[in-house]
């Protein structure tokens, strides 16, 4: 993929506590004045943040000019719960989705699965495309100067992306037991791949290939995360069971300030993005921790900012 085509997208969670709740819009306007292609929003599984995840993709939608992709979940939900929800984020005005299947409570009763219904992400897509064409089953356009009116035969179009693991999901078997459920998630209607976080760019840029040469037609955004301290790339090991990269660990465990930490960071997710982007990936997907700083520190270096939004951060910090 050329560069300067590449491009770039955000995550965001909906906030835990009062203060992170109103520092929040200052970040969501410095990361959509870069013009991302989505800034994405998670959901948690079993619905514990359905409202605050949409009150965070509407304020996106009505404060900026960005596109909100919402995760939705499907774990231990039944049809007509996943079908009510799906319907209220259409309703909000949501057009674009990550549909993940989420995690099942490790306290499942014996002999139960935990999953619900709706048992995989697959079905997840196939369920929003359904609601979606139940909810709009045609458009009408009047044609001038007749009583009359078209139908028009598109619907509207709803972006679909969906979790791709690099390094195979945890229950999965093989890798090409990860590329067969990528491709099942295609066959339901996905057009997006969104990496889990992997430290190591070969385990991305030969996933993709494979994925590829198996008929994934979709793009598949690695995800990326500055990782900025030791304990949170600890957090992070923990939550994405990946390898540990030890140069990144041993670098940030013996600089002793904050500040040195965090740049050492950007640097390796600079470096990490930059070869991501020389082996073809077709742009990154940011892990914002809500923070805007580091991430748009990583995109500037990177040389993906445009010139007008780089001049911008660059008055921002003379001011700070
Ligand atoms: P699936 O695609 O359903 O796959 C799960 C497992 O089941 C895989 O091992 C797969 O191979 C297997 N499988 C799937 N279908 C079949 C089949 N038909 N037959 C046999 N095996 C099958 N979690 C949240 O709770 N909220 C979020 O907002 C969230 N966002 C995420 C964003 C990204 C980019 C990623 C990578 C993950 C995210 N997750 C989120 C985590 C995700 O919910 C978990 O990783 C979950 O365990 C798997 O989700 P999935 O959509 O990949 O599931």
């Amino acid at each position: 993929m050329s560069w300067n085509t590449a491009r770039f997208s955000f995550e965001l969670y909906p906030p835990r506590t009062a203060a992170a709740a109103s520092a929040l819009p200052a970040t969501i306007d410095r990361l959509a004045a870069t013009h991302p292609d989505f800034i994405s929003v998670t959901y948690g599984a079993n619905g514990s943040s359905r409202s605050s995840s949409l009150e965070l993709l509407r304020y996106i939608l009505d404060n900026t000019n960005v596109s909100p992709m919402a995760h939705l979940t499907c774990v231990g939900s039944s049809h007509a719960e996943t079908n009510l929800l799906i319907r209220e984020f259409l309703d909000a005005g949501i057009r674009s989705f990550l549909a993940v299947r989420g995690d099942p409570p490790a306290d499942a009763a014996p002999g139960e699965t935990g999953l619900g219904e709706v048992r995989s992400s697959a079905e997840l897509v196939q369920l929003i495309h359904r609601v979606q064409a139940e909810r709009e089953p045609y458009s009408e356009l009047s044609v001038p100067g007749l009583d009359a009116s078209a139908v028009l035969s598109s619907r509207e179009h709803v972006q679909i992306a969906v979790a791709a693991f690099p390094n195979g999901h945890p229950t999965s078997h093989s890798v090409s037991q990860d590329i067969d459920t990528l491709l099942a998630k295609q066959a339901a209607g996905a057009n997006l791949g969104i990496t889990q976080l992997f430290f190591h760019p070969e385990d991305y840029l030969s996933f993709a290939q494979k994925a590829k040469d198996a008929g994934v037609l979709f793009p598949i955004l690695p995800g990326i995360m500055p990782v900025t301290s030791p304990a949170r790339l600890r957090r992070m090991l923990e939550l994405s069971g990946e390898d540990l990269p030890s140069d990144l660990a041993i670098q940030l465990e013996i600089e002793p300030t904050e500040e040195g930490q965090r740049e050492i960071g950007i640097a390796w997710a600079t470096d990490f993005a930059r070869t991501l982007l020389d082996g073809g990936a077709p742009g990154i997907h940011l892990y914002t921790f809500n923070q805007h700083e580091a991430v748009l520190a990583v995109l500037e270096r990177t040389g993906l900012l445009s010139a007008g939004t780089t001049d911008s951060l660059t008055t921002e910090r003379e001011h700070a």
